[in-house]
């Protein structure tokens, strides 16, 4: 039997600055994804285009527009996981346009999980992957203000600067059942370099199973201890999304875990939650959109 398809996306959860453009590239990629489930695609076709358009929209935190590192440089974190347990990523990777493309070629090429650094940078040229300079204008003029304002107490005031997640996520489930994720980071502004944040690790900042799929946003060393995607993924075994959602949230929350998150689980409901002062996002469902923030 058919399934109901649906695809969710969002935009990080770190506020809502740039409404409309977050609104506009939300709506573009779901738009984009949900076109491919509707045409009986898969959803791991769905996750991956989406998750392409929202990396190449500079407003997110995701391939261009990534958030500088504390030397000034682009790294960034993909992964993407299909219901059937397949998973691909890469850490710390830099000069590439899409890091996405190059976790989905991890999972389907090679016989590993996560590639990291110089050497993930390596396979994806090899792959055919071109240079690309991923660092906008935009982006390093926050960064110039913000380390300005550091001054030597980096250790201590790196939490002040995790108010910028910009992160971006997809989830989708197609006509056959197969739920997938797909996440995408440029990490958090001014972080070390070398550091790899939740997006790229499986269960943190995404899971699927045959429950669900869930990817998350937020500070990503508090999701690697919460292995949030995960949590919320395996109590969609006994409760609808939302609720699982809601419970998890409510734990993270009090381990002091700033987050968001979306999923879907496997009778096609939708979640979508965060503790912070806002998150964006769009989906489809039923053929219907709905997008915060709304225009
Ligand atoms: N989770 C990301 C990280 O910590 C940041 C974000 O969500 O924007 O790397």
């Amino acid at each position: 039997m058919k399934g109901n398809i649906a695809l969710i996306a969002h935009g990080g959860a770190g506020g809502i600055n740039y409404a409309h453009r977050r609104s506009k590239g939300l709506r573009k990629a779901v738009e984009e994804g949900y076109e491919i489930l509707r045409q009986g695609g898969s959803s791991l076709d769905a996750v991956e285009e989406s998750a392409v358009i929202l990396e190449d929209t500079p407003v997110f935190n995701a391939g261009t527009g990534s958030y500088l590192n504390l030397s000034g440089e682009v790294e960034m974190d993909a992964s993407i996981m299909t219901s059937e347990m397949s998973f691909g990523a890469v850490g710390v990777i830099r000069d590439i346009k899409n890091p996405i493309r190059v976790a989905r070629m991890v999972m389907e090429k090679t016989d590993h999980l996560l590639l990291c650094g110089d050497n993930a940078i390596k396979f994806a040229r090899y792959m055919g992957a071109p240079y690309h300079n991923p660092k906008t204008r935009e982006k390093e003029f926050i960064w110039r203000r913000r380390k300005r304002r550091m001054e030597s107490r980096y250790f201590k005031r790196i939490g002040a600067f995790a108010d910028h997640f910009g992160t971006i996520g997809v989830v989708a489930i197609d006509m056959n059942g197969l739920i997938s994720v797909a996440t995408s980071s440029g990490g958090i502004n001014l972080r070390l370099p070398g550091r790899v944040g939740d997006t790229p690790i499986i269960g943190a900042g995404t899971y699927a199973d045959r429950n669900g799929g869930v990817s998350t946003t937020g500070h990503g060393e508090e999701i690697m201890r919460q292995l949030l995607a995960f949590r919320v993924v395996t109590l969609m075994s006994k409760m609808p999304a939302s609720k699982a959602g809601r419970k998890t949230l409510a734990q993270a929350t009090k381990a002091g875990c700033q987050c968001g998150m979306i999923g879907i689980d496997r009778k096609s409901r939708i979640l979508c939650l965060n503790n912070t002062k806002a998150m964006s996002w769009c989906y489809v469902k039923g053929g219907r959109m709905r997008t915060f923030p709304a225009e």
